[in-house]
């Protein structure tokens, strides 16, 4: 069985820059605007000997309200598809109220979910992470997508159990 994971998060954290790096293709679009991938993408990729698949989503928007307008139908879809939620936040915004609403709809999931902190290139892990305990989804974790940092070594752990 491959393992299927979700990229999900508000729009310009970095989902498809990591997508990219995760199934080394060159197709995936990655902008400076939020919002311009639409639709779910579907990557393969392969660490040591296990390949996985990634689900990259576009939809969840930042400045709504409340989970159901915060969470659109592909990142929800997306979720149901996956064995395992990357939950991306961005350590140069800051935890937003969007991450929580999202974090509210992510506790109450069934998928084993990991709390990842972008963009900590230049930054301190400790001091990155910090402020994004608070959203309950267990210890946050750095990585850079844009440069590696710490990504494989991430997805070696998220694939552990598979
Ligand atoms: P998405 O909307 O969540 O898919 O985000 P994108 O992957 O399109 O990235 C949004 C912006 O963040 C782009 O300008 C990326 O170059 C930038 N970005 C992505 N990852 C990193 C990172 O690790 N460090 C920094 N400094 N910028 C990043
Ligand atoms: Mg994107």
């Amino acid at each position: 069985m491959t393992p299927v994971i979700a990229l999900v998060g508000r729009p310009n954290v970095g989902k498809s820059t990591l997508f990219n790096r995760l199934t080394r293709s060159r197709d995936a679009l990655v902008a400076d605007f939020p919002g311009l991938t639409r639709d779910r993408k579907y990557g393969n990729g392969l660490l040591g000997d296990k390949t996985y698949t990634v689900i990259d989503t576009g939809g969840i928007s930042g400045d709504e309200d409340g989970i159901d307008a915060a969470m659109a139908e592909q990142s929800l879809a997306a979720i149901d598809e996956a064995d395992i939620v990357l939950f991306l936040v961005d350590a140069r915004d800051g935890l937003s109220p969007a991450d929580q609403a999202i974090a509210n709809h992510l506790r109450v999931n069934q998928k084993k979910t990991w709390l990842v902190v972008n963009k900590t290139d230049g930054l301190d892990e400790a001091t990155a992470t910090a402020e994004f305990w608070e959203l309950g989804l267990g210890e946050p974790r750095a990585i850079a997508a844009a440069h590696g940092r710490n990504v494989t070594s991430l997805i070696d752990e998220v694939l552990a159990p598979f």
